[in-house]
């Protein structure tokens, strides 16, 4: 695959306003931290109630987990429902299933309200099974469609799919978009709104009503909402033992196979591809969304690789001329798969959350806009125990393998132990190359710029795992808690605040 497709279609094809960063003290009534689809939302719930918002990102807007996103706005979440049921009951499915048709609701009336073109439509979602053993899962998950009035069924016609399948699990009335051209929509509606917004303002602490960046300004507020993907405040509540981190891998084609539509489609067995339209009127050839291969972070594997892969399986679903954008991105997985949205914490009752959005951030990052606002104001909110950080997390099984992180901890570092690396000495790196290699005691992280080493430390800022070098973004990434940092050491991906200190060498 051409390494120089290693974006999204999404942020290849908007370009969003620029904002400068916060260089003095301020203050607002509402502060948001963290520009992707739940921050911005939030500002924008919280800004038309009336309130004096500010948001402050990191990098630049929509730059998180959001510009990489598939996009499918579907409560048709996996096969969810059947899970749900047994083991939280079927009310609390109901409502999980009411909770993501409000959020689409939502979008829709913001969509039509601000006439945001966004290609927002309407369409129905399908899980399909490649093998008909599986059929029974998406039967048992149909039946409880049935018991709990979910707009759907099971069809075993092959309809108008392009590849064949076992079976498909429809749920009816869910939706897509495109989410850069909708948040960029959402933008324009906060500048009207008279919202602040900073880029390349990163929060690193907060104590009572006050926030202190990065850069050390401090913002004082009323209301605090964390919608940084990972909680930038995350060791005092034990947010990092929460949360898995889950890789999964994108790419968009050219397709010469007449394809539908309307295609919203995630595949539950074989290579579980999700694939839906882009619709993109300047392309001679329908474009396909393929998203998959998803891992544990803890997994080392080789990106290029894996989109490669990607590429293959994509291949044996249609007939692709040409790959034009491909990448990876990263999304929190909760024990019990419902996310965190609500109180941040029992200390702070003006400290709201959004996050463990389980791969389904779009409905989720807008209700979390919906529940933190109501919650702000002291209205009662229906989904709000179901969602709350502070609630028990799962069953024992699914907690003893959340629990599982220290362990993948250390066995990364006695991986990392184990490893042999080269002398900084003796290293001979070509141009826009990286690796982990030995500086005395010390292990680093160097990358060749040109005529000068960039050699970092290799220790994660946030609670100090090794990183891994990932060739093909350029990036020393952290297997723990999905911390990511650019070749000069630069912060990129939370919750690590603090940049890896770095020391720039000659190229000898
Ligand atoms: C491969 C893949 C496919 C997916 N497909 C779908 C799908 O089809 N449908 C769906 O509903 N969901 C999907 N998701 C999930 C969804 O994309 C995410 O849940 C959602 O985008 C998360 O949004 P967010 O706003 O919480 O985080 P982000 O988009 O990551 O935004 C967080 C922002 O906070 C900023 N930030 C971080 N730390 C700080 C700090 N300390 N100070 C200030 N700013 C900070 C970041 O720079 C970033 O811009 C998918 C996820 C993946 C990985």
């Amino acid at each position: 695959m051409n390494k120089d497709v290693n974006q999204s279609y999404w942020s290849a094809s908007v370009e969003l306003p620029k904002f400068h960063e916060l260089k003095e003290n301020t203050d607002s009534n509402v502060l948001v931290a963290g520009g992707g689809i739940s921050g911005l939302m939030n500002a924008y719930q919280f800004a038309v109630k009336g309130y004096d918002v500010t948001l402050i990102e990191g990098n630049e807007l929509v730059s998180g987990t959001t510009k990489n996103t598939t996009a499918r706005i579907t409560a048709q979440q996996g096969l969810l429902y059947s899970q749900l049921k047994s083991q939280k009951g079927a009310d609390t499915a109901q409502l999980y299933y009411e909770s993501q048709m409000s959020a689409i609701e939502e979008i829709e009336r913001i969509v039509t309200k601000y006439n945001i073109d966004c290609d927002f439509k309407r369409t129905d979602s399908v899980i399909y099974a490649e093998h008909e053993k599986s059929v029974k899962d998406l039967e048992k998950e149909e039946k409880v469609y049935k018991e709990l009035s979910i707009d759907g069924y099971l069809s075993k016609d092959q309809n108008n799919l392009p590849f064949e399948t076992a079976g498909r699990l429809v749920m009816k009335n869910q939706a897509e978009f495109h989410p850069l051209k909708f948040l960029k929509g959402i933008i324009e509606v906060l500048q009207g709104l008279n919202v602040t917004i900073y880029e390349h303002t990163r929060a690193k602490s907060a104590d009572g009503n006050t926030l202190s960046t990065v850069d050390n300004y401090k913002i004082t507020f009323d209301y605090l909402i964390i919608a940084t993907h990972f909680p930038f405040l995350d060791l005092e509540n034990f947010y990092f033992n929460s949360f898995k981190i889950s890789y999964g891998y994108g790419l968009v084609a050219e397709t010469s196979t007449p394809i539908p539509e309307n295609i919203s489609l995630s595949g539950y067995d074989g290579a579980g591809l999700s694939i839906r339209n882009i619709v993109d009127k300047n392309n001679a050839l329908p474009l396909l969304l393929f998203g998959g291969l998803s891992h544990g972070s803890y997994e080392q594997k080789d990106m290029a690789k894996q989109l490669d892969e990607l590429e293959h399986y994509a291949g044996q679903k249609t007939v692709n001329e040409k790959t034009l954008y491909a990448y990876r991105a990263q999304d929190l997985m909760t024990a019990d798969s419902l996310p965190f949205i609500g109180y941040f914490n029992k200390k702070n009752e003006n400290y709201f959350v959004a996050s463990g959005f389980n791969k389904y951030g779009m409905a989720n990052g807008v209700l979390s806009s919906m529940i933190i606002s109501d919650l702000a104001e002291g209205k009662n909110n229906m989904y709000k125990e179901m969602l709350d950080p502070g609630r028990k997390k799962g069953t024992l099984q699914q907690l003893k393998q959340h629990l599982t992180n220290p362990v993948h901890v250390a066995e990364s570092e006695i991986k990392n132990l184990a490893e042999s690396h080269p002398d900084f000495d003796t290293l001979e790196l070509d141009q826009g190359e990286g690796t982990v290699a030995k500086d005395g005691p010390a292990k680093k992280g160097v990358y060749r710029d040109g005529d000068i080493y960039y050699v970092v430390s290799n220790r994660c800022t946030h609670m100090g795992c090794s990183l891994n070098w990932n060739n093909d973004d350029k990036t020393w990434d952290c297997p723990c808690h999905g911390s990511r940092f650019n070749y000069t050491g630069k912060v990129i991906e939370g919750p690590a605040t603090d940049n890896l200190d770095t020391d720039i060498r000659p190229y000898k």
